[in-house]
């Protein structure tokens, strides 16, 4: 296996972006590790992102940097090139140290006929009875079925493969953090998919350190998880198991953990995670994003005045493209339009109403999860108004930077660590 840049036992991915949270982010790490528990900060943009709101990759390095020197953060952080491919990479290899590498496209793309055969045969102990400790009943995988699950994912593997060696070509082995995403498709990988798909990357000698399957139920952008939470726990738990014998089987770096994606707001599944981690004392790599977004149009919004005005022309705007903001998201959304209320209604609303409704406070019988699902993705509408928006940011940057700040502390943070 490649070395490797080590990655910390808990890391928290931070997306953020318009620029202007670096600090606000960290400093919740400060409140996580003041308790006793250490995130590593893990800044996120993907190549999406810069292009919708017109950064460069060396951007999210210079505010990683501003942000650590301002706080005096003493530990590891790092910079993370989130969902890149091939044709994206470049850009992003001088400032990130923190590579995840995005194979979705390529699965059940069929891979060579040849290496599928050559997997199958260099894995005879993937064939029969496959015991693996703390998973009750032991996987019974048929010749076919190596077959059949390598015939998905092994072009996926091969290209990750290709991506990495670009990456290590330039940068040198020791220099980079490794994730390998394969959350962006539609079916979930199951765990003993996961046990195969390991199998291949640790063949293509990637040091693989976190890996984003894709999970049972659905990870809508910026509210709770919807789903059998049940069933989440019993394969969350199983992936972690899969993860620690994949480790001893294959030589994988042993701080090899799951990266949770679109992992901000899923409040219900924490604790089961929590318990999960405990149990297997096993790391985890939470990623967030959008959810940083809302807290600056919430703390905009409970600034009142021009704070509050910026908010709802984003609203009016976000309701007259509707559909078009949706489209894309349609499989990480689920928004009732009949919930959401008209442009003229929220114009009305006073500072309470506003941050009531959007706030992500199930409790709170003003919260509104399709209004915050619609501005989750509408983003490209502040994008648009360009310097008014990053002033108001800069004007409001006290009440903002609170927002930020105890959302990803209170929200994230100490219910991952601490249970409620
Ligand atoms: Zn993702």
């Amino acid at each position: 296996m490649n070395q490797c840049l080590p990655l910390g036992k808990l890391s928290f991915g931070m997306g953020d972006r318009f620029g202007h949270q670096g600090k606000a982010q960290l400093r919740a790490c400060v409140l996580a590790t003041e308790l006793g528990a250490h995130f590593v900060p893990v800044w996120n943009k993907s190549n999406r992102e810069h292009s919708f709101i017109g950064t460069e990759p060396s951007s999210l390095r210079a505010e990683a940097d501003d942000a650590v020197k301002a706080l005096g953060w003493k530990k590891s952080y790092h910079v993370d090139a989130d969902h890149i491919r091939l044709e994206t990479v470049d850009r992003f290899i001088a400032p990130s140290d923190f590579f995840t590498i995005d194979v979705a496209d390529s699965i059940g793309k069929p891979a060579s006929v040849t290496d599928v055969k050559a997997f199958a045969a260099r894995h005879p102990e993937l064939n029969g009875t496959v015991s693996i400790p703390n998973i009750d009943k032991p996987f019974v995988i048929s010749r076919t079925e190596v077959e059949r699950v390598a015939n998905k994912f092994l072009l996926a593997v091969q290209d990750a493969g290709k991506i990495y060696r670009h990456i290590l070509a330039a940068k040198g082995a020791e220099n980079f953090i490794t994730e390998v995403s394969m959350d962006e498709t539609d079916s979930p990988q199951t765990p003993t998919e996961l046990l195969i798909i390991l199998a291949a990357i640790a063949d293509q000698k990637i040091p693989i350190q976190t890996i984003a399957p894709k999970f049972t139920g659905r990870f809508n952008k910026g509210v709770d998880y919807v789903g059998d939470v049940k069933q989440f726990e019993k394969e969350f738990n199983d992936d972690l198991a899969v993860i620690a014998f994949a480790v001893k089987k294959y030589g994988l770096p042993p701080s090899l953990k799951l990266s949770v994606h679109s992992g901000s707001d899923k409040f219900s599944i924490y604790e089961p995670m929590r318990r999960a981690l405990k149990k297997f004392d096993a790391g985890v790599h939470i990623k967030t994003a959008g959810t940083t977004w809302l807290e600056e149009l919430i703390g905009l919004a409970e600034a009142g005045g021009d704070g509050l005005e910026i908010a709802k022309e984003i609203y009016a705007c976000a309701m007259e493209h509707v559909d078009e903001f949706c489209a894309p998201y349609a499989s990480v959304i689920d928004i009732d339009k009949a919930k959401l209320p008209g442009a003229a209604v929220v114009n009305g609303w006073n500072s309470k109403q506003f941050t009531d409704a959007l706030r992500h406070d199930q409790k709170n019988p003003g919260y509104n999860s399709s209004f915050r699902q619609l501005l989750h993705v509408s983003f490209k509408v502040a994008a648009k108004k360009g310097g008014r928006y990053l002033n108001a940011l800069k004007k409001h940057e006290a009440i903002v930077a609170r927002n930020v700040t105890k959302n990803l502390f209170e929200r994230h943070m100490k219910p991952l660590l601490l249970g409620k």
